[in-house]
């Protein structure tokens, strides 16, 4: 479970005492119980049983989170869907148990190439989200490409041997001008993502990065302001 989970508003009321001031009352001990009980069960409620990290139903609350977010702060979100590549080979040669083992190993490693306000969630069956905030798609790209490679790199020991697993995944990004709703982000991913399998797997795609040439006029007139006419772009 990462950061942004453990965040839950119950975690943080304060602690227990006794509204009639009572120095040895028998409920305040119940109550604290109770509530911790509620703590664990609302971390149960968002985490997936399998790999630990972040279930579907704690990946659409926060990715409606991040969308208003990004909203108020103006700041992108990018969003990952992740796919591993031939998955069905390996619980077909090595049986739903090392399936099973392989996925809490990618699970890790999602973990472990993220920053902490990250939040990667098992999507369901073998494929995975990650939300980044505060991400425009280039650095998302980024991230991706970093993750990819990482899970290629990194093989899962099966009786003894390496077992290399590769991803494939897409990413989109959304802006605060952008009137979507979560599915239809999701979908956007998607959609890339089936474009990364269709290419050949083991690769991530995206929309097209801004590139040099779409900066407009006026901030080529700033930068040039800033860092005279020879350090600007030709036109
Ligand atoms: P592709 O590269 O096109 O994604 O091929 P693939 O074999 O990964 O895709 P496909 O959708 O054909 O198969 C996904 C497999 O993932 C089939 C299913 O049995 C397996 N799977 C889904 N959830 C689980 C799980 O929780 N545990 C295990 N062991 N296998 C799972
Ligand atoms: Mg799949
Ligand atoms: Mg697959």
């Amino acid at each position: 479970m990462n950061s942004h989970q453990e965040e839950s508003h119950l975690s943080q009321l304060p602690s227990t005492v006794c509204p009639v001031g009572e120095i040895d009352c028998p409920l305040v001990a119940e109550v604290a119980e109770l509530r911790d009980n509620l703590v664990e069960l609302s971390n149960l409620v968002r985490t997936d049983t399998l790999t630990g990290i972040a279930n579907y139903r704690y990946f659409v609350h926060a990715l409606e989170q991040e969308i208003e977010r990004t909203q108020r702060s103006m700041q992108p979100t990018s969003l990952i869907m992740l796919d591993i590549d031939f998955f069905k080979k390996v619980n077909d040669q090595w049986g739903h148990e090392v399936g099973n083992q392989a996925l809490i190993h990618l699970s890790q490693l999602l973990q472990q190439a993220v920053r902490k306000l990250d939040i990667p969630c098992r999507y369901g069956g073998e494929e995975f989200a990650i939300i980044l905030p505060d991400t425009n798609l280039s650095a998302g790209v980024q991230v991706a490409e970093r993750i990819r490679q990482e899970i290629a790199a990194t093989p899962f020991g099966v009786a003894g041997k390496p077992l290399q697993m590769t991803v494939s995944m897409g990413i989109t990004t959304y802006a605060e001008a952008d009137a979507i709703a979560v599915e239809e982000l999701v979908k956007q991913a998607d959609q890339y993502l089936y474009k990364a399998k269709k290419s050949g797997r083991n690769q991530v795609c995206h929309a097209e990065l801004p590139s040099i040439d779409s900066v407009t006029t006026e901030e080529k007139q700033a930068l040039s302001a800033i860092f005279g006419s020879g350090g600007a772009s030709k036109d």
